[in-house]
């Protein structure tokens, strides 16, 4: 129970991506920039199994970006001509720079496979692939072709569905979807964007999971949230997701005004709750990350909470990152020896003894 994992990204070091960037710019090229992206990998994998993560990922340190790393492998796309478009319903008040939708979206071939079997030579411990869903990449893309946000999203769900079958069949234990925008486009979440995730992740023999967070946290992301007073958003989607086929549900708790209360509306379901805040280089104590995640027990069956990060590290320093994640395996740690000792003290009162059964 309690089993830690971080959403996904991680900081690239500085060798390789210059610092602070989200959409990243390589400093390397060719057969050096695969050397070099092997080498932040095998240093994500080690400070997250040194820190004392459950479940591992590659920390993302192979992507420019969480939407563009998985899109790059299309065709129909064009990544060489931007445009600029607003996304997240301009929640953020930014444009960013938009690779153009031109033709049919297709898979040519595996894009995150050879990923996913470096990540599992490396470690022995269960392992997690993110992929952008489908509505936050449909909302990232500029569309000049399929004419409407949904089918252009039910187009991405296919080639998603394609890759997430063959990461599960080549040993991805959870396969999870990054879907900030279920917090921004309420009405499409339930009238089309539910639908098109379980598509996406269809007859998946892995365990899948959706994540809904407010944003990394970068200067505007953190603008927006001091400014916000409207948390409601979960109280309208985890309801709906309850009864959808996702496994898992990650929710963004620790830096957002979200109550907690609301994890309760998706019982049943195995949540991934935020208590590491990401958008500030403070470190949490333990103690604070422990009473996160008592508070999150009130609502949900300890077997069925994964302690978690609020959203992807990439915008941190790798100390803050590796200071967090020590924060969140030790918070865990400190709650699941409480728990273990409370059942034991529990079962010698009611004549149970550990070893006699
Ligand atoms: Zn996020």
């Amino acid at each position: 129970m309690l089993q830690t994992m971080i959403v996904g990204s991680l900081p690239r070091p500085t060798w390789l991506v210059p610092p602070g960037q989200v959409y990243g710019s390589w400093k390397l090229a060719g057969e050096t920039l695969r050397e070099g992206q092997d080498d932040a990998v095998l240093l994500a994998i080690a400070d997250q199994e040194a820190a004392g993560m459950n479940i591992i990922t590659d920390g993302e340190q192979r992507r420019r970006h969480y939407i563009w790393g998985f899109c790059e492998g299309l065709t129909g796309l064009d990544f060489e001509h931007l445009v600029k478009i607003q996304t997240r319903g301009g929640r953020y008040n930014t444009q960013v720079a938009a690779a153009r939708v031109i033709g049919p979206i297709r898979r040519p071939r595996p894009i995150l496979l050879d990923a996913l079997r470096f990540l599992k030579r490396h470690t022995t411990r269960p392992v997690k692939v993110t992929l952008p869903g489908p509505m936050t990449t449909a909302d990232t893309l500029a569309d000049e072709y399929y004419g409407n946000r949904r089918t252009l999203a039910a187009e991405v769900a296919k080639v998603l569905n394609e890759e997430a079958l063959e990461l599960a069949e080549n040993g991805c234990n959870i396969i999870q979807f990054d879907e900030p925008c279920f917090n921004i486009y309420l009405d499409d979440v339930e009238e089309w964007g539910i639908r098109t995730l379980e598509e996406a992740a269809r007859g998946v023999q892995a365990k899948t999971a959706v994540h809904i967070c407010y944003g990394y946290g970068v200067p505007q992301v953190l603008q927006w949230k001091t400014r916000n007073t409207d948390w409601s958003q979960y109280w309208r989607t985890l309801p709906l997701l309850r009864t959808s086929t996702i496994n898992m549900i990650s929710v963004e708790c620790a830096a957002s005004g979200v109550d907690p209360a609301v994890l309760a509306e998706a019982r049943g379901k195995e949540l991934m709750v935020g208590v590491i805040d990401v958008g500030t280089e403070e470190v949490e104590t333990a103690e604070t990350v422990a009473a996160r995640i008592r508070t999150a027990l009130q609502y949900v069956d300890a077997d069925r909470l994964y302690p978690c990060t609020d959203c992807g590290m990439v915008p941190r320093s790798r100390a803050a990152a590796r200071g967090k994640m020590k924060a969140l395996a030790d918070g865990a740690w400190m709650v699941r020896s409480a728990l273990i000792q409370h059942t034991a003290q529990r079962e010698t009162v009611m004549g149970f003894r550990p070893g006699t059964r």
